[in-house]
């Protein structure tokens, strides 16, 4: 589980989180939403050490988040991060690139990692591609390498930040097949993204977020049916 208790972040002078508290059960799938700017990506990146807060808390599976190396190695572990711009490693093969850090941070030998990589590279229907480098793949292909790469390490919490807003609108449904095919599992999921038909259909609550601050929490139907917000109302009207 995760929890958020008070943070704030600022860049220089412009607060970009304002007084945020989140609760995210084990096994929960939540969506954050929100306009451009609004701090979405701040954080989820503070979820993972990423972007650090001036103030509040945040505890990942009971781990006090710091900024000294043994609780952040740590939460690391046991959270992957998908990206908009998938964030493979260009100069290794789509196999390299999801035993690296099996291999290298948790240890596990060359070809049990290996077997583990071709577990997930089938999963998402791209093990024909394993020993290609990413510029050879698709956008969706690359996206799907991603989400493998990061199962590879065997998270207990996904974090997936617009996974497929970079991608052409014909290789967004593979890349929401896939995850809509992860959150059927104990995996909990926080993903930011626009795809209200996936929010909809997976989430278990969604966050609304607004200049820093959370404005509603609430049951996709609840939220797209009934925001509780007049900027919630406002949102949603431009998105559809
Ligand atoms: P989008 O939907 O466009 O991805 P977002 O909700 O993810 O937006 P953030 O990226 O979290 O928004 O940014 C929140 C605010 O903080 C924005 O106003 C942004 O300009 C500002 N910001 C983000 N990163 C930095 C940074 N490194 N330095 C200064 N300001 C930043
Ligand atoms: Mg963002």
């Amino acid at each position: 589980a995760i929890h958020i208790r008070n943070l704030n972040k600022w860049y220089g002078s412009f607060q970009a989180l304002n007084d945020i508290s989140l609760n995210v059960q084990a096994g929960e799938r939540m969506v954050i939403c929100g306009p451009s700017g609004s701090g979405k990506s701040t954080l989820i990146r503070c979820m993972n050490g990423l972007e650090q807060a001036e103030s509040g808390s945040i505890s990942i599976g009971g781990t006090e988040m710091s900024a000294d190396g043994p609780s952040l190695a740590r939460i690391r572990k046991t959270t992957g991060m998908v990206f908009q711009q998938f964030n493979l490693y260009p100069h290794l093969s789509i196999l390299e690139n999801c035993v690296l850090a099996p291999m290298w941070v948790h240890k596990i030998p060359r070809k049990q990692a290996e077997e583990t990589a071709f577990r997930f590279l089938e999963r998402v229907n791209i093990a024909a591609q394993a020993s290609k480098y990413p510029h050879q793949l698709s956008g969706g292909q690359q996206q799907r390498a991603a989400i493998a790469r990061t199962l590879c390490v065997g998270p207990k919490i996904i974090l997936f930040d617009e996974p497929t807003s970079a991608l052409d609108p014909e290789m967004i449904t593979e890349v929401l097949d896939v995850m809509i095919d992860l959150a059927s599992e104990q995996i909990t999921m926080v993903c930011v993204t626009h795809e209200m038909g996936f929010a909809r259909r997976v989430a278990d609550r969604v966050v609304f977020m607004d200049s820093g601050e959370i404005v509603e929490i609430a049951t996709p139907d609840t939220f797209f049916d009934q925001p509780q917000s007049a900027r919630g109302k406002a949102f949603l009207a431009k998105v559809f």
